[in-house]
């Protein structure tokens, strides 16, 4: 199937064929007939193609329309036999239709930035000229010679000029555009043809040819007509045509060969024609200025060209090196970004990293502490991402102004920082740490809350014995350790840490083992009420046997336990199992049980639920279960809406009572036990003065107090690790409510309980010396 075009091209070149040997009224008719096709093509091409710009196309249009006129003027006066002495209206719509074709190639030349538009025009006024010169050296000037009759060819004189500014035009496209679309490339084949027909006219007229010119013009004019057609329906005639940015300095080694060339043709043909002119002895002044006037409007093109290449060039030299410059602004802005921390602005983990590489040859590659905050997570979580946000700033200063100017302070993320410092002596290092954790123990005013805090620190120092490769693991292994000791303190990496730390981890997969299999049992150690000397309750004790007869003490596994989380399995099933000893128990005789519970457990959003099922499946009323909670726990979750204080306020809403474990070990302050949901505070077994101790006096009176400070809180006081009946008597004094130790009794399994318990009942039903 033919496409329009295809077809406008094909139909066309048959007429035309059939016209060129026409009789001169009929070629005539043939040009009015393809000068009205035309139209009908851009209208056709123009509706099914829409091109943003039409313009172009309806100037081609209104040109083909002239064109038709002046063709059917002439077929209706009966074409002359020779040629018109005098301009006709119908040369004036005849010559209309080059100036609207002109007009038709500039208009669909590439629209450029303003002030561009001159870049296309200076080329085109090179050609221009040396056409110019060409046409008077080797057309008029000769023709001219020989014609005496000027007045003669006046209509034909005109074609040379009117075909000059259409060649202009499309040197212009040429130049402005980057790539000629298929429906350019018609167009300017359509021009190239016409000026080839119109110059063999020209010569033909010019040697007395005939008005209707040869058959070679004829062919010319009425492809002309063919080609615009098939340009305007063509579909690439609604291409935007894209302007050639890139080819405005125009210094490519093509265009500067052309230019070149362009230049040398018109003094050389302008030398030719002179020596002509002289030998034939009809050197007129005419001869001598007109190329001269074209060869000097050539240079002033030329020049005008150049400089807004060269113009041209510089602006974009310039906008290079602005570009360099912001370039290197934003890199070293990035590289910033990169290598620091956006919250603090300290440098960041990159940063620390690429100096201790850097500094790893170093004589002194320095000391390397790693620091964490304690309980973050706790206040991030508690009080909010803003105050977590701003705290963090306030320590990040704190740290910076502690560390001096000689150490490097980062964040390394979260609520980790680090410290690379000269290492001095160890005591330097030591006094350094010191600084740092009393700096920030001093309490922080962030946004109308006071927070007290502290942080844990590992210290790596390049001394260190090998295995310590990478000093960052080693400062972190040493602050797990500082965590694990209880935080708030510095601890150093030696390489026995490392050595714990696999016996650690060994440790973990054997517990994990252990869950499984039944290797875990409760013991129960009695607590005793000194006043009476009642077994009141008993504390559950967990008891590792990996294998039989080998028992390990929960002090030895119960952190690790809690640090891989399988303290929450673990402590679970402890649970259960002390609500099913003690169920028994506490129906014979009344006693109550204790179960130890980690902070993990509570931060578990189903405790408060399983610590319910555990109780509902043995039977044990919630008044006969105590949970013992650490008071560093509690520090650290003194907000009233946190999980931790929910979940044990809804446990003691149903009777469950909650003991203070370890009371006096933490730094905190007492004013949170007011507010606390607990029942009992189980003092720490090294308040107790050990017999004949000389510090005893002073012992004591920190005894007395938290025994004064529990009732006063209406809280019941237990002291811990009681061994010799003198302590028994001065608890006694002293009011102390209840009593643990091995005095009493040492933890023992729960069949030997249940004898212990009923022995113990016997003794108070049949006192001794009764
Ligand atoms: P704790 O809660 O302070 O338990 C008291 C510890 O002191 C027990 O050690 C007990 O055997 C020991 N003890 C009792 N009377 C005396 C005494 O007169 N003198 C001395 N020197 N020691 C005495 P145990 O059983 O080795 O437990 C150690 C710690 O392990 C416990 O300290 C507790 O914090 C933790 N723990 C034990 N069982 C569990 C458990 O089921 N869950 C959790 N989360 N922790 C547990
Ligand atoms: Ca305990
Ligand atoms: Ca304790």
């Amino acid at each position: 199937m033919l496409r329009a075009w295809q077809g406008f091209l094909l139909a066309g070149s048959v007429v035309a064929a059939a016209a060129t040997f026409a009789a001169p009224a009929g070629r005539e008719a043939a040009y009015a007939l393809l000068c009205l096709a035309v139209v009908g093509a851009v209208v056709t091409g123009v509706r099914q193609h829409r091109p943003a710009r039409p313009l172009g196309w309806w100037l081609l249009a209104a040109g083909m329309g002239c064109g038709a006129v002046a063709h059917s003027r002439w077929v209706l006066q009966q074409p002359a036999t020779v040629l018109n002495a005098v301009v006709t209206w119908t040369d004036v719509v005849y010559f209309s239709m080059y100036l609207l074709v002109a007009a038709a190639v500039a208009a669909l030349s590439a629209s450029r930035r303003r002030g561009a538009a001159l870049a296309g025009m200076t080329e085109a006024g090179i050609v221009a000229c040396t056409a110019i010169v060409l046409a008077w050296v080797f057309l008029l000037d000769p023709l001219m010679n020989d014609r005496d009759d000027w007045s003669a060819g006046a209509a034909v004189l005109a074609y040379p000029f009117l075909d000059l500014l259409v060649l202009t035009m499309v040197v212009r496209l040429r130049f402005t555009t980057r790539a000629l679309s298929r429906a350019q490339q018609f167009l300017v084949l359509a021009v190239a043809v016409v000026l080839a027909a119109d110059v063999a006219y020209i010569v033909a007229v010019m040697a007395g040819g005939r008005w209707a010119g040869s058959a070679f013009s004829a062919a010319g004019w009425l492809m002309f007509l063919v080609l615009l057609g098939a340009a305007a329906l063509h579909p690439s005639m609604a291409v935007e045509p894209r302007a050639d940015e890139s080819r405005l300095p125009g210094n490519g080694r093509w265009t500067m060969a052309g230019l070149l060339a362009v230049v040398l043709i018109g003094p050389a043909a302008t030398s030719y024609a002179l020596v002509q002119d002289i030998a034939e002895g009809e050197l007129d002044v005419i001869d001598v200025f007109l190329p001269l006037g074209a060869t000097a409007v050539t240079s002033v093109l030329l020049i005008a060209r150049l400089t807004r290449a060269s113009a041209l060039a510089r602006r974009r030299a310039d906008d290079l090196q602005e570009a360099v410059e912001y370039q290197a602004t934003l890199q070293r802005e990035m590289s910033h970004l990169a290598l620091h921390d956006p919250l603090t602005g300290l440098p960041n983990r990159l940063y620390l990293d690429r100096e201790l590489r850097a500094r790893a040859h170093h004589d002194d590659p320095g000391c390397l502490l790693l620091l964490d905050v304690d309980g973050f997570k706790h206040i991030n979580e508690s009080l909010g991402h803003p105050i977590g946000d701003a705290l963090l700033v306030a320590l990040g200063q704190r740290l910076r102004h502690t560390v001096g100017p000689d150490a490097l302070l980062a964040r390394l993320g979260g609520d980790e920082f680090a410290v690379l410092m000269p290492c001095g002596d160890a005591e330097a290092v030591d006094n350094r740490c010191a600084d740092i954790l009393a700096a920030v123990r001093r309490p922080a005013d962030i946004h109308g809350h006071r927070l007290h805090v502290t942080i844990s620190i590992g210290v790596r120092r390049p001394a260190a014995p090998a295995g310590g490769t990478d000093a960052l693991s080693d400062a972190d292994l040493a602050l797990y350790e500082a965590k694990a000791a209880g935080r708030d303190r510095a601890v150093t990496y030696d390489a026995g840490l490392r050595e714990r730390q696999v016996e650690r981890t060994e440790l973990i997969d054997r517990l994990r083992a252990a869950l499984t299999t039944e290797q875990f049992t409760v013991y129960y150690q009695p607590i005793v009420t000194l006043s009476t000397g009642g077994f009141d309750a008993v504390e559950a004790l967990v008891r590792w046997f990996p294998r039989p007869g080998e028992l390990v003490g929960p002090d030895r596994f119960i952190p690790a336990a809690e640090d891989s989380g399988l303290i929450v399995a673990l402590g679970e099933r402890v649970l259960r199992q002390a609500c099913r000893d003690a169920a028994g128990w506490h129906r014979q005789h009344g006693t109550a049980v204790t179960v130890n519970v980690s902070p993990r457990q509570l931060m578990e959003p189903g405790y408060a639920a399983t610590v319910d099922r555990a109780l509902r499946d043995s039977g044990l009323p919630p008044s006969a279960l105590i949970l013992e909670i650490t008071e560093g726990m509690l520090v650290g979750a003194a907000n009233r809406d946190d999980r931790t204080i929910a979940q044990l306020t809804a446990l003691r809403r149903q009777g469950v009572r909650v003991a203070v474990d370890d009371f006096g070990t933490g730094y905190s302050s007492l004013a949170y036990l007011r507010d606390l949901p607990i029942d009992i505070l189980k003092i720490d077994r090294s308040f107790l003065p050990a017999d004949g101790s000389g510090a005893a006096e002073r012992q004591l009176s920190f005894v007395r107090t938290i025994v004064d400070l529990a009732h006063n809180l209406g809280l019941a006081a237990v002291a811990e690790g009681v061994e010799t009946p003198a302590q028994v008597a001065v608890l006694r004094e002293l009011g102390c409510d209840k009593g643990q130790g091995y005095h009493f009794g040492r933890p023992i399994g729960a069949a030997e309980t249940s004898e212990v318990l009923a022995a113990a009942r016997l003794a108070a039903a049949f006192p001794v010396g009764a």
